[in-house]
């Protein structure tokens, strides 16, 4: 195999920024990083980050952008287009918006994807000839674009605490938590030599699936899985599920169980280190404690959070409890990782009014290590010899980030996805700038093709 050195102006290494930083890469990963290095190789200039993990992704509310803001954009404007959109997508569609939301991803810097994938079924709610086409219509959408992929198979049973699915919910439905287990476990058979791909689990939320249901979601799971390679993690796998976005969603659960959503989680079994509880956003200091206890990831997704008008969640006690903090771009109203870790902070300090909560530091863990490891890829997400070989090149002398220091500040205050000017993962370039003309020309393609037909 051969190896290529490039010689990094600046990265981001060991939690710190360091110059010329020389890295030999070889079959996807890092073999040497040696910082202040006078080695001859590729030179990059700029600030040279690990690549970063978009924890929390709906591929094809990608085509909602700017369309529910129209008369002002109420929660109900936004949720009649996604289900406008859900009804018209078949698997040529949404690989095609797929592919193209993917490269916009990657073009920003993102180097692994959570895909939390719901819309399993055709639209009277039967079944594919193969159960999980649209699962591996992601999957082979991910590989073209180039990133990783943590297929978050989602059960969705319920339009609400035991109530039948209605709509176009039908194509969510397995029918209940069993059947559900059956066809992810093909689509893990099926997934089992794609290198890049991870099959893991969601629960949509405690609204969709039955209390009586959600301990069969955890211990599918929970099963030890042998390494597909040795890099890759052992052990369970990712369960995601979407904890406490709305005020409404408590009340309900509340009201059905006698529990708020976290401790129905707690009581199923569903919390855990690779567990993570998305928006996290109106919790009580109990299940703060609970989360935090148990080790659960807290995936903030605060530019969709925002769009939605859910809130601002507890970020910092979080983490202060033990939860580590992920991001996501959710509904893609903006894909931009470095939006979403300085919104992190800012929407603390509006919240609290006080600065100084999280360090760009600690926000690049969130979008890199911690990120990478909610997804299954505990091998990724730092420039270090054994990790898999992302980087994520940024320009320091944009009209964003000239002058403003060009180290983890930088990337986290002032930087936007724009200013990424060369993307690597796992040992290939699968973005320079100059491509986003065509990704921008896919997107609108794809994007035509769901609306117009
Ligand atoms: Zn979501």
């Amino acid at each position: 195999m051969t190896a290529t050195t490039y010689l990094l102006e600046r990265a981001f290494i060991g939690g710190v920024t360091r110059d010329r930083v020389a890295v030999t890469v070889e079959d996807g990963l890092f073999t040497k990083v040696t910082p202040d290095s006078s080695d001859a190789g590729v030179r990059v200039p700029g600030l040279s980050l690990p690549g970063f993990a978009n924890c929390h992704s709906h591929a094809f509310h990608r085509a909602l952008r700017g369309r529910t803001q129209r008369e002002r954009g109420t929660f109900w404007t936004w949720r009649k287009q996604m289900y406008a959109a859900a009804e018209r997508l078949d698997p040529d569609t949404y690989f095609a918006l797929a592919l193209a939301t993917y490269r916009e991803m990657v073009a920003s810097g993102i180097t692994a994807v959570g895909e939390f994938h719901y819309l399993h079924h055709q639209p009277d709610g039967t079944p594919y000839e193969e159960p999980n086409e649209m699962g591996l219509t992601l999957i082979r959408a991910a590989r073209e674009a180039g990133l990783r992929i943590a297929l978050l198979d989602t059960c969705y049973v319920s339009s609400g605490f035991g109530a039948p699915v209605e709509g176009v919910q039908v194509r969510y439905s397995d029918g209940d938590a069993e059947r559900w287990a059956e066809r992810v476990s093909g689509l893990a058979s099926l997934a089992e030599s794609v290198e890049t791909a991870v099959v893991g689990a969601a629960i949509h939320s405690v609204r969709a699936v039955p209390r009586e249901e959600l301990s069969v979601v955890s211990a599918w799971a929970r099963q030890t899985r042998p390494a597909k390679n040795g890099a890759r993690t052992t052990g369970p796998a990712p369960l995601h599920v979407h904890l406490s976005e709305q005020v409404a969603e408590n009340e309900a659960c509340l009201a059905a169980y006698g529990l708020t959503p976290t401790e129905l989680l707690a009581d199923s079994g569903a919390l855990g280190p690779m567990t993570s509880a998305v928006h996290a956003t109106h919790l009580t200091d109990a299940d703060v404690a609970a989360l935090g206890t148990s080790a659960t990831y807290a995936c903030f997704c605060p530019t969709t959070e925002r769009d939605l008008g859910d809130g601002i969640g507890p970020s910092r006690q979080l983490a202060a409890a033990g939860s580590r903090l992920t991001l996501g771009s959710d509904s893609h109203a903006v894909i931009d990782l470095f939006e979403e870790m300085r919104a992190t902070e800012l929407n603390e300090r509006l919240a609290t009014q006080q600065r100084g909560h999280w360090s760009a530091g600690e926000l690049l863990a969130a979008a890199t290590t911690d990120g990478h490891a909610s997804l299954g890829f505990a091998d990724a997400g730092r420039i270090a010899v054994g990790q898999r070989a992302d980087l994520v090149t940024i320009d320091t002398t944009s009209p964003r980030t000239a002058g403003s220091g060009a180290d983890e500040n930088t990337a986290v205050f002032a930087a936007s996805g724009p200013d990424v000017t060369q993307v690597i993962i796992d040992g290939q370039v699968r973005f320079e700038r100059g491509d986003s003309g065509r990704i921008g020309r896919d997107l609108d393609a794809a994007i035509a093709r769901i609306w117009e037909n």
